[in-house]
């Protein structure tokens, strides 16, 4: 049977320690060493001030939902068979907005602000993806 793959992010220098804290259960961000401020997405220079080079920081890996949606039709393939599924824009307890799905709730009782936690789903052994589940 014919069968194509989902997409998966692709791992560049400037991810790769956001791509190992998943690979370790972490949600993990930069944070500049001269402003000391959080850096996302994961980026050589701050754009707050320009400053190179910083370290990577443990997130709590909880957050609320700020947004969603949930797709009926699929515009990619490999994805036909999950519809619908939810796509959701989470806002971490540190500020910074991630956009990730949501599992274990069905769609119709997702909402905004609802309180969720990270978890993660290994691809394979460069991959796995940080999703979010309902916080109790
Ligand atoms: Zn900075």
């Amino acid at each position: 049977m014919f069968q194509i793959d989902k997409p998966l992010p692709a791992v560049t220098e400037e991810g790769a320690g956001y791509w190992e804290g998943c690979r370790q259960g972490e949600l993990r961000v930069q944070r500049c060493a001269a402003c000391h401020r959080l850096r996302w997405p994961p980026s050589i220079l701050c754009p707050h001030c320009l400053a190179e080079g910083g370290e990577w920081v443990r997130l709590s890996g909880r957050g609320r939902i700020y947004s969603f949606i949930v797709v009926h039709r699929p515009q990619h393939p490999a994805f036909f068979d999950d519809a619908p599924y939810n796509v959701a824009i989470i806002e971490l307890e540190e500020g910074i907005r991630l956009h990730s799905t949501i599992r274990d709730c069905p769609n119709d009782e997702l909402s905004i602000g609802m309180p969720v936690e990270v978890v993660f789903d290994r691809v394979n052994d460069e991959v796995t993806l940080p999703r979010f589940r309902p916080r109790r």
